[in-house]
């Protein structure tokens, strides 16, 4: 069995505890327009180009058998997406790693090879492999392959997933897993839908009845101003996972722009927004608010 990864970064200490590995899978459920990895978001394969990397060489013109690249009036590179079909001969040509795939089909054995080469940092550290993406359910049969494979070799595991998936994907998936990372984005609905492109109700519904199982569950929430840092959304938050009981530890992922300059390079930039990051004081204050309702906060994850 094969699947669509996109990046694999060893040395992670920010996806679960300990030093881990984390497979990135390409494909997502929603379309958040402040996205990080906007690359993540298609399960296909895609071009991505790098102008600050590019010598204008233009080998990559020559190379490319559907005269898909060109050079503008400013000797610029400039891809016609359209008439592109993914054949990578520009990526191969180009020296200066301007031009490169993202996405490599990979088997279940090459991936678990990679992880294993950190597998005495995990003992060390109580680390292991995080399936992260996009979101590990859009692959969810090589993703179960994955999980399946380092609970047989020994590896710990963390599923890390947005929650908008069908409820018996997401049950064995808890069930193959050590531990879930799951994020929740904001409790209004009608701003969920605006901001990510579908309702929270079965993300809600999902976590609910997660947090009622017997896998650990962390809960991530990606802080952007104006869309969900505000009191009102902050109290909702803390309300609904007050309810369940289980849920102790809250990561907080302040926004950044990063994910904008990637989304220019494989020319989806139509498709995402620049936002603002909120200030350190009001970031210190939603941690205090998380604090004092009696979560263990981190920031970063
Ligand atoms: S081959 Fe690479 S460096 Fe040369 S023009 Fe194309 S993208 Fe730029
Ligand atoms: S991937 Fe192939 S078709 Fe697309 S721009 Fe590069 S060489 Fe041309």
């Amino acid at each position: 069995m094969s699947g669509m990864v996109f990046d694999i970064k060893r040395y992670s200490i920010h996806d679960g505890p300990g030093i881990r590995t984390t497979v990135f899978l390409k494909g997502c459920s929603l379309r958040c327009l402040w996205c990080h990895n906007p690359e993540s978001v298609d399960p296909g394969l895609e071009l991505m180009h790098w102008p600050s990397r590019c010598a204008r060489c233009y080998s990559c013109i020559t190379a490319c058998p559907k005269g898909a690249i060109a050079k503008d009036a400013a000797g610029a590179v400039v891809i016609d997406r359209k008439a592109c079909d993914l054949c990578g001969k520009c990526a191969e040509a180009c020296l200066y790693d301007a031009m490169q795939m993202v996405g490599r089909e990979m088997s279940v054995e090459d991936v678990l090879a990679e992880v294993e080469k950190d597998r005495v940092f995990y003992e060390q550290s109580g680390g292991g492999l995080t399936l992260s993406g996009g979101d590990p359910f859009v692959q969810s049969a090589f993703a179960e392959a994955l999980l399946d494979g380092c609970r047989a070799r020994g590896i710990r595991t963390a599923v890390d997933t947005a929650g908008f998936s069908k409820n018996g994907v997401l049950d064995r998936m808890a069930e193959k897993t050590d531990l879930i990372l799951y994020d929740l984005k904001c409790m209004d609905d009608a701003r969920h839908k605006e901001f990510t492109g579908v309702s929270n109700v079965p993300i809600i519904d999902n976590l609910k009845r997660l947090a009622a199982g017997r896998t650990e569950v962390w809960v991530r929430i990606p802080l952007v101003l104006g869309v969900n840092d505000d009191d009102d959304n902050i109290r909702r938050t803390i309300e609904f996972l007050s309810s369940l009981k289980t849920i102790r530890r809250v990561g907080l992922l302040p926004y950044h722009s990063g994910g904008l300059e990637k989304a220019r390079r494989i020319g989806q930039e139509s498709h995402f927004r620049k936002f603002e990051t909120p200030s350190e004081e009001r970031i210190a204050a939603v941690e205090a608010a998380f604090r004092e309702a009696g979560f263990e906060v981190r920031r970063g994850g």
